[in-house]
């Protein structure tokens, strides 16, 4: 059953916590961005001020064995100073037994990254190049059987469970979903993972309508899971960005040097097909600020988006076409926000996405659920100082979009079971 943070009796308690700690570092191992710490502060000071221990476990990087470049070690310093307490370290996370067996209430282990380990994603390591289809079976089986040990020897330190690594939740991995099972009544979302799941209801299943959804980025390939599940859901679909250009061509439309998926036009026809039948109002841009060089100083003009010369390439959002996104998100109740509208990279060719960023804090002041999710778009209303003028950022891109194109999340589920 699943338990919740604020009520579970942590005293006395050992808590093993999956965070997310895959911070970047520098050449020296300086943490040059702790924002995955931070968010994890509030599970971590909840668990010591209720008396009980921590158990901190995450995963960095992506090593392919023992590695010491991926070594937490590097963060201790780090993670002690925001808890304010000493933090011990475990530099063999299946062999701390005794270190967890000592932690009394208020201590805390960090164990050493779980991907030192190829159980902890279950996948098998160091196959030749030419191994067979046998071979890749057997390895994979392998793996699978001593996952098992590997999760169990994990679960033996604690009493509880608390996965609060929202970024990873989209893995069915050992630390973040299987390990699950061995708490079956003593298991719990950490707050962050509390808030991203909460902010995934409030669109997927509770949203208040009109919903619009505004996806941009530059493929639509990538897009494709998600738009086509919230074709089901929303009342407005804007498609602005790189991607734009793909249904723009798949209507006939000359689109000149502007990114595009020859490949993914079917898909293009067959979503705006379906928008017509559920009656979704399905908003591409009208108009395009286009360069001729893909950098911040081309030269720039505004063309219609069906007519845009051979030699110029659409890189952002011209004004009519945001005039016409403006009327369609102020008069929203939900907003989920995924992809720029153009190459906010650059500044000239930032106005659109920071325009649309504008017209979300805008609809959100008037009282509209607005979600800012998944990639680019988040590091483009951080950019733009607007993300505490959204109802929510999530900090889990890959998980984010997979929840939004409707798959179950293995760690969610896991908790939830
Ligand atoms: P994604 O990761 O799919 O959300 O895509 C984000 C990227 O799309 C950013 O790096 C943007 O620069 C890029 N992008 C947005 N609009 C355009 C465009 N019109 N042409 C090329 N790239 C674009």
């Amino acid at each position: 059953m699943q338990q919740h943070i604020d009520s579970y009796d942590f005293a006395g308690k050992k808590a093993i916590v999956r965070v997310d700690f895959n911070v970047p570092l520098d050449e020296n191992f300086n943490i040059t961005d702790d924002t995955r710490i931070r968010a994890a502060l509030p599970t971590l000071k909840k668990v010591l001020a209720s008396g009980g221990a921590l158990i901190i476990m995450s995963h960095l990087g992506r090593p392919k064995g023992v590695n010491p470049k991926f070594s937490l070690k590097h963060i201790i310093g780090h993670v002690s100073e925001c808890l304010g307490v000493p933090v011990q370290f475990a530099e063999d996370c299946q062999a701390a037994d005794e270190q967890a067996a000592a932690l009394k209430p208020g201590e805390v282990l960090l164990l050493e990254n779980l991907r030192f380990y190829a159980e902890e994603e279950g996948k098998p390591r160091g196959l030749a190049e030419d191994a067979t289809d046998e071979e890749k079976k057997a390895a994979k089986a392998a793996v699978k059987a001593s996952q098992k040990e590997f999760v169990k020897k994990l679960a033996s330190y604690a009493d509880c469970y608390i996965n609060d690594a929202f970024g990873t939740a989209h893995r069915a991995h050992a630390s973040t979903a299987l390990i699950a099972d061995y708490f079956p009544q003593d298991k719990m979302f950490g707050y962050l993972m509390e808030k991203e799941v909460k902010a995934i209801d409030n669109v997927l299943r509770n949203a208040e309508h009109p919903f619009t959804a505004i996806i941009g980025g530059s493929k639509v390939s990538s897009k494709l899971g998600v738009i086509k599940n919230l074709l089901s859901k929303v009342d407005n679909l804007i498609i602005g960005g790189g991607m734009g250009y793909t249904f723009i061509k798949a209507q006939g439309g000359k689109i000149g040097l502007s990114l595009h998926e020859d490949e993914l036009i079917p898909d293009a026809l067959e979503i705006l097909a379906e928008a017509k039948e559920k009656g979704v109002n399905l908003s591409l841009s009208v108009a395009t600020v286009a360069g001729q060089e893909f950098n911040n100083d081309t030269p720039r003009q505004v063309f219609d988006i069906f007519n845009i010369p051979d030699d110029w390439e659409g890189m952002d959002a011209a004004p009519e076409s945001l005039e016409n996104w403006k009327k369609i998100i102020l008069s929203s109740k939900t907003i989920l926000w995924n992809g720029p509208v153009g190459v906010f990279e650059l500044p000239n060719f930032a106005k659109g996405t920071e325009a649309i960023a504008t017209y979300v804090a805008e609809a959100t002041e008037a009282g509209a659920y607005s979600l800012v999710g998944g990639g680019d778009s988040v590091a483009a209303v951080t950019k733009m100082g607007f993300a505490d003028k959204v109802s929510y950022v999530s900090t889990g891109g890959g998980a984010m979009l997979e929840a939004i194109e409707g798959k179950t999340l293995p760690g969610v589920a896991a908790i939830e079971a």
